[in-house]
Order: C-alpha cells, then structure tokens, then sequence
C-alpha cells in the first residue's frame, strides 16, 4: 500500500510553471500534450479509439522538459482519438485524462483531442456577455440543469438537457409560459447554474437512473455529460455554449458554481494520481485535511494550485462567456488567491460577478484570517459571500426545523432583519448585539453581501415555513413566501433567490435533495398556476427594484446617509425611509413597512408628507393613485407596506 501522508514542506522544491500550454494543443499537424508532474520519474500516453473499454492503440513516452513538465508530439491529425495518462514517480499511478482534460469522452474517463473552434455554436463569435453597471443591479437565479426541465409539466422537448434553455414558447398544462421565456418574464437578470462541469456521481450512460446535484467534481474544465444529448463526443461542449447564447439573447447572464474547494475522490483524484499530495492540504500528521466534509480540501496557496485556479477560471469565462462564478465553500480559498482571481478576470471583464459561500464544512489547518470567511470579506476586492445572518433572520435557522423568523412572526429578529437591510454594513441605527448571528458589520460595501432567504441547501423556502408553522394557514404561508421575496429584493445588497421560490417550490420536506429523485428536485410548473399570485408578486418586486435604483445603492456611505429607520419600536415589524432621491432615485421618499405579525397594524404616520400608495397588502402597484390621509396606516398581517413620495 502506498503511503499517502505529507509534510507541506516536501512540495517547496518543486520548480513552477508558468506557460499557457498545458493540457492538449491540437492542429491537424500535430498534437501536444504537456503536463506539469515535477515528481514523476517516468509518464506514459495511451492512445484509444473510444472514450472507455478497448485496448490502447498506441503507447508512448512523455519527454521530461521544463519546470517539472513533461511534453509529448503527437505527429499527425489525432482529432477525435482519446487519451490517458500515467505517471510513476517509483511506482506506476492509474490511467487518467490529466487534471487538464477540456474535452473528455464518456464519464471523463479519458481525454479527447478536439479543435476547440469546432465547437462553436453558429453565431457564437457575437455573443455578448451580459455587462452590469453595478454588481448590486444583478438579480439572481439558482438553478439546478436537470431540475428546470424534467418535469412533464415543463413542456419542453430537451428534458434534463443543457438545450432545454434553448427552447422558446414552452407552456405549462395551464398554459402558462415555462423554462427560458418563464426566466425573461420573471425579469432575474443572472442565471446561476448549480455544477455544469464533469462530476462523476450521475452515469452519462445512463443520466435516468440517477440524480446528483453536481458537488463531486472530476474534470474541471470539462463540461458534465450526462447533461448533453451525447456525453461521448464534444456535445457536451457546444451544448453548453448553446444554453450560454440563448441565455444571453435574453440579456440574461450565466454564473457558474465551482466547486473547486474539493475533489470527489482523495487518493484516487486526477490530482493525486498526477502529483500526489501536492494539490491538497495536510494536516500536522501528514494525512489529508478536510475542511470541505468530503474528505480533502484544495492548497489554493500552492503556486502550481492557485495557478491552476487562475487558469480554469479564465478559460470558462473566455471560451464559455461566463457572467460570473459562485464559490462553494469559498471559506477553504486563502485571501490571496481570491484576490489574484478578481485581478485575472478583471483583464476579461470587471461586471463578472464573484461570491461564494463565506464558510467552510469543517477545520482547516489554515488560519482562518488568511481565508476568504465571511468576517474577511472586507478584506476582499469586489467578491461577496452569502448572507446567513438575513436568512435566518427571514425564516428562522436553517438547521432547527420548528425554529421561526420574521416572515413567520418570530418577535426578536427586528434587528437582524435591519442588519440585511442594510446589506451587512455598518449602520448606526442598528444594535449589533442583538443581531443573529454575526455581532458586527462584516460588508465595507453593499456589494460584498449576498441577500437569499433559500437555495438549494436544506428546506426550501416553503417547506422550513410549514415545518415551522404547522398552525399556519396556506394563506398565511403564501403571504410569509411572498414576505420574504420582499425583503430579499427591496433590501441593499445582491439579491438571489433559489429557482421557484416565486412558485413556492416543494420538495416534500426534502432538507437534503442532492441525490433524491426527480420527483423532489424538479420544477413542478404546474405551482405556476396554483402560485399564480405569489409569482406575480415576486415579479413585480423585480420590476420594482430595476425601476428603483433606491433599492440598489452603491455605497454604505450612501446607504448611511440616505436609509433611516422608524425609532418607533413595534414587535414583529421593521420600517425605513429612503430619503432625498437616494442613489438618485425619482422618488424623493420611500418608507417601508413589513409586518411580521399575523394581525394587522396601525403606523403612525408622522410630517406633512403626501403619501401615494405603491404596495399593501399582496399587491404592488407603481402607477396606484392611492393617497392614503390621516396619522396612521394600516399594514396588513405579513406584508410589506411601501409609500412614496414623488
Ligand atoms: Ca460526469
């Protein structure tokens, strides 16, 4: 048996590399392969004729080059053949792709040799990136590939595939529109796709048999196959720049989760089995560390693996035309890398958004002030992480079932729900201490804090407010659904809302979906109809925060200087006023009202203000002509309440 423990310091000698060139190069002349393996003795290339099973067609030797890597040429046109390699550094390791692989045949079990332009879908050298002013003008949507169109009632042909979002005109049983026109009239300008690149979970031979959401990395700059309408051949590849295209002729933008923080295999990963132990973290006794919960976690300080990092990204957003990218578990990442990351994609462009998860699984043997968690997130330049405060705050802790929140008429949340308000920045009308959980302002800017109330981690929306509620009418579930859209969406920050919350998706009480059944992760869209009301509403909210730009603020100096909130202290409620055309805003004035409490209040009204009413209730309404009088307003139970003044 191998021995599998190391010491940090048996990887300082390594020499680096700094060329553009690893991984396959193809011309019809010629191939090469070059990869970086500074601990391998010798390095052999299988070639095959088929992505899996057979006999190599031919054997061949890597010559040892520069900077620990090893190059082969490959005379002639090799396209459409596959490849394997394997390293022996004093024993032979196993046959893999390389951890370079951009095409790979079935299961990314091998390499392909393919010529990048010809996977270009028609029209693609004009497609466009979708360009944001401000990362706070962003709206996103998470959503799972499989999830969007499997159901029957998507009415779409591609089910379960990357060109279901290539499909226009797509209805529901009721006849209400589904899939890509669903997303463009919903108004969310970012889509963002759980793991779209080769995980080993799913059989591509096979995608009907399982589900898997995606987390079990295998080839990262490989696109998944069992999502392509065949995972052999470079399908997979133009597929996925198809769904990009569609996506972005609707101005809409793509955002892919990476998941960078882990492999799904340790000792038997691409990287171990090409230079063991040097991609990974150790702890003191030289066995791998485990931050990520799955058994290892990336060296992102390594220079060979923060170069590989800086690599992958730049090729997804280059040759996929990628909006932006969400970091899971983003808490394992050093400060450093992150920062050399928003450089590097900087030079393709500053509007692709970066976030990621602010937290880690489990113990790192880092120091934690060297990693990008959310209390360092002001440490980071244009990168957000997830606000868990707000959304627990909304709805109550995400891992105590019966645990409620504001929307659910839980009384000690005011503060908290202040705190996300603000978007995690420092305001002084806020009593910290009272904040759940974070005790201090940990955003500089708005942009640094991701606003969610769901994803697809633990219940959904939904389903945590009936598990919390069992006393609650369906009436009063659908008003705390709603509820919370609008605090996400009118509040300062980045909002993100999990795919059918605004359909207030189920998944019978699933709190853990990642490899449950279509008939748990699936977009029912026939709750389009029967949520026809709580669709409306959240698709107004969108409306809204795009025609307002008081609701996307660019700065907490402005948020502090234009965001003040009522000194009239009401259990279960929370109201601000947006004063003086913030961020130049047409409104002069805005105050908010969210009443968490089941019974309706009174909320005194104070100045000479001539109030127009633009939402109570469950409806909003820019254009109403409702001038409400008096010194007093009733806000409905679990509503959002918002006047203006012109
Ligand atoms: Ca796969």
């Amino acid at each position: 048996m191998r021995d599998w423990k190391f010491s940090g310091n048996d990887f300082l000698n390594y020499p680096t590399y700094s060329g553009d060139d690893l991984g396959a190069v193809y011309t019809k002349e010629k191939t090469t392969i070059r990869i970086w393996a500074p601990s391998a003795q010798k390095v052999e290339l299988r070639i095959y004729a088929q992505g899996t099973g057979g006999e190599a067609i031919r054997i061949d030797q890597f010559i040892k080059a520069d900077k620990g890597t090893w190059a082969i040429v490959l005379v002639g046109d090799l396209k459409g053949y596959y490849y394997t390699i394997r390293v022996n550094d004093g024993e032979w390791l196993n046959e893999t792709p390389g951890i370079d692989a951009r095409a790979v045949g079935l299961n990314g079990l091998r390499g392909l040799i393919f010529n990048p332009g010809e996977t270009n879908p028609e029209g693609w050298l004009a497609d466009q990136r979708v360009e944001l002013i401000n990362p706070v003008d962003a709206l996103i949507y998470e959503l799972h590939v499989r999830d969007f169109s499997i159901s029957p009632t998507s009415g779409m042909k591609n089910k379960g595939k990357y060109l279901a979002f290539t499909e226009h005109g797509t209805l529901s049983p009721k006849g209400l529109t589904t899939g890509i026109d669903h997303l463009k009239e919903l108004g969310i300008t970012h889509v963002h796709l759980l793991p779209v690149n080769d995980f080993s979970s799913v059989d591509e031979n096979a995608p009907d048999q399982s589900y898997n959401w995606g987390y079990d990395p295998q080839n990262f700059n490989a696109p998944e196959g069992s999502y392509a309408t065949n995972p052999k051949d470079t399908s997979r590849i133009k597929e996925l720049k198809m769904l990009v295209q569609s996506l972005h002729r609707e101005g809409i933008g793509v955002i892919l989760d990476v998941v960078y923080n882990h492999t799904a295999f340790t000792t038997r990963s691409y990287f171990n089995q090409t230079v063991p132990g040097y991609y990974y973290r150790q702890k003191a006794d030289g066995n791998f560390s485990n931050a990520s919960g799955c058994g290892n976690e990336l060296a992102t300080e390594r220079a060979m693996v923060r170069k590989y990092l800086l690599d992958s990204l730049y090729y997804w957003a280059s040759e996929y035309h990628i909006d932006g990218f969400r970091f899971d578990l983003m808490g394992i990442f050093d400060l450093e890398t992150m920062n050399h990351i928003r450089t590097k994609i900087d030079t393709i462009s500053p509007s692709i958004l970066l976030y990621g998860e602010g937290w880690t699984a489990d113990t790192s043997p880092m120091d934690e002030a060297l990693r990008a968690v959310k209390i360092n997130v002001s440490k980071l330049d244009r990168i957000a992480v997830f606000n868990d405060d707000f959304r627990d705050g909304i709805k109550g802790n995400n891992f105590v079932p019966r645990n409620k929140g504001f929307v659910s008429g839980q009384t000690i949340q005011e503060e908290t729900i202040k705190f996300g308000i603000t978007g995690a920045c420092f305001h002084p009308q806020i009593v910290y201490g009272y904040v759940e959980h974070s005790k201090f302002p940990w955003a500089k800017e708005p942009w640094q804090c991701i606003n969610y109330a769901s994803c697809h981690d633990n219940y959904t929306l939904y389903d945590k407010l009936i598990l919390s509620c069992p006393e609650a009418s369906e009436d009063e579930l659908t008003r705390m659904v709603m509820m919370a859209g609008a605090l996400i969406l009118t509040s300062q920050g980045i909002p993100f809302l999990h795919a059918g919350t605004e359909m207030t998706r189920t998944k019978l009480g699933d709190h853990n979906s990642y490899k449950s059944p279509d008939q748990i992760n699936q977009i029912d869209w026939n709750k389009k109809y029967s949520s026809l009301e709580v669709y409306k509403y959240y698709q107004a909210l969108i409306r809204l925060r795009k025609h307002h730009p008081a609701f996307r603020m660019i700065s907490s100096k402005q948020i502090r200087e234009h965001l003040i909130f009522s000194e009239d202290y009401l259990p279960g409620v929370s109201s601000y006023v947006l004063v003086n055309h913030a961020n130049d805003d047409d409104w002069r004035t805005i105050l908010i009202v969210f009443n968490g409490n089941r019974n309706s209040i009174q909320f005194p009204i104070k100045g000479h203000i001539k109030w127009r009413m633009v939402a109570h209730d469950t409806t909003i309404d820019e254009e109403s002509k409702i001038y409400p009088e008096g010194d007093e307003i009733e806000v409905a139970g679990i509503s959002m309440l918002m006047m203006v003044e012109d």
